[in-house]
């Protein structure tokens, strides 16, 4: 099997899975006070401790979620709930991932004035039309660092550094998802009040994630009930997917840039293959290496998909989350109108090897004559 999609999800890492396993087996609840319980708490703190390490954070400072997309929801809707009576905009971009796109769109339904920075006519987008967009009327500046679709790195350190400056009440948020584990994300540094992070995108488990929220600043939670999570996240921990997912930050943390530098020597040889076949174009260039979107003319991205699908080659048509529907976050990108339909996001994990890229040639190449010429 060639796995290209792990900007889906990836597969668990051996580390990942015995800690489930482990956080499986200490079964008692961390918050009963009994030595079951304390056991499985000092698990969860394990996990806690390194993916704060690993975020340049505090340990007070990550609450453990569902998933990114509860954190991201935590984030947005915290922001309004903490603002939202006496401040009235959002300022965030037009290639967020759903999880933050669809909580701003109810928040403008509820009022808020929301603004979206679109990518220019290169593809990019500015710090500065971030920085500019923000005033005194607005609560939150949500921005994506990695766009899940293009591999796109955003200049959020840039743009959040300016508007803590000039707005230091003004709340951050960054969807880190398909950044942490792959660049270097440090939270001071990017200047971000609340980090978004999934497990399934590290080599962790599914169905667990993070929202790192800054020492300081108070947004009201989500969830309510025991009061979990020092009260921010109520819920009994999941011991085992907690453990995985640090078990799995505990193996990549130090890895980051030596991986770094392999994927991109592996992202560059993609390239030059696909420069080679004379059918493809690279849409996305420059961005992270883990994920590239490609187009091969003349063939639509569900048919190719499919094709390579039967020779056991995964990639993805755009994002696992736009299932058949068509990208819009692609337009917003500017690629042009004749790749839309046949893109396809072959996504890289540490584990991706040029010998994936070659099968991957292949498929294509063999899809381009099989299918090219029946039409
Ligand atoms: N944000 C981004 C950028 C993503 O790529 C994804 C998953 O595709 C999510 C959020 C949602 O993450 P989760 O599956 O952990 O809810």
């Amino acid at each position: 099997m060639i796995y290209l999609d792990n900007a889906a999800t990836t597969k668990p890492c051996g580390e990942a899975k015995k800690a489930v396993i482990q956080g499986l087996e200490c079964f008692g609840n961390p918050s009963s006070l009994h030595r079951a319980g304390l056991e499985a708490e000092l698990l969860v703190s394990h996990a806690r401790a390194v993916i704060a390490e690993a975020l340049g954070a505090s340990e007070e400072e990550i609450y453990f979620t569902s998933g990114a997309t509860e954190s991201n929801n935590t984030a947005v809707f915290g922001a309004y709930k903490a603002h939202g009576k006496r401040r009235k905009r959002i300022v965030t971009t037009s290639v967020e991932h759903p999880a933050v796109k669809n909580p701003v769109d109810e928040l403008e339904k509820q009022g808020c004035e929301v603004v979206r920075i679109s990518p220019d006519e290169n593809g990019e987008i500015n710090s500065r039309d971030i920085f500019a967009a923000v005033n005194e009327d607005t609560f939150l500046v949500s921005c994506m660092l990695v766009n899940n679709e293009t591999g796109y790195v955003l200049p959020v350190e840039k743009a959040f550094s300016m508007i803590k400056k000039k707005y230091p009440d003004v709340l951050t948020h960054c969807d880190c998802v398909q950044g942490f584990m792959k660049l270097p994300v440090k939270a001071k540094k990017l200047c971000a009040d609340m980090i978004s992070l999934s497990g399934h995108k590290v080599c962790g488990p599914k169905g667990i994630g993070a929202l790192y929220v800054k020492k300081g600043v108070h947004v009201p939670p989500f969830m309510l009930g025991g009061g979990q999570e020092k009260g921010f996240r109520s819920g009994t921990e999941s011991v085992p997917l907690i453990c995985g997912f640090g078990a799995a930050v505990e193996k990549l943390s130090p890895l980051v840039s030596e991986n770094y530098e392999r994927v991109s020597g592996l992202q560059r040889y993609l390239i030059e293959k696909c420069t080679e076949n004379g059918g493809i174009s690279v849409n996305s260039r420059g961005g992270s290496p883990y994920v590239t979107s490609i187009a091969v003319k003349g063939l639509k991205s569900e048919v190719l998909l499919h094709y390579l699908e039967k020779r056991e080659i995964y990639v993805s048509s755009g994002s696992a989350c736009s299932k058949g529907k068509k990208s819009s976050v692609l337009k917003e990108f500017n690629y042009p109108t004749e790749n839309l339909d046949s893109t396809l996001r072959i996504s890289f994990s540490f584990e991706s090897s040029r010998e994936d890229v070659d099968g991957l040639m292949e498929g294509i190449s063999a899809a381009q004559q099989a299918l090219c010429r029946i039409r």
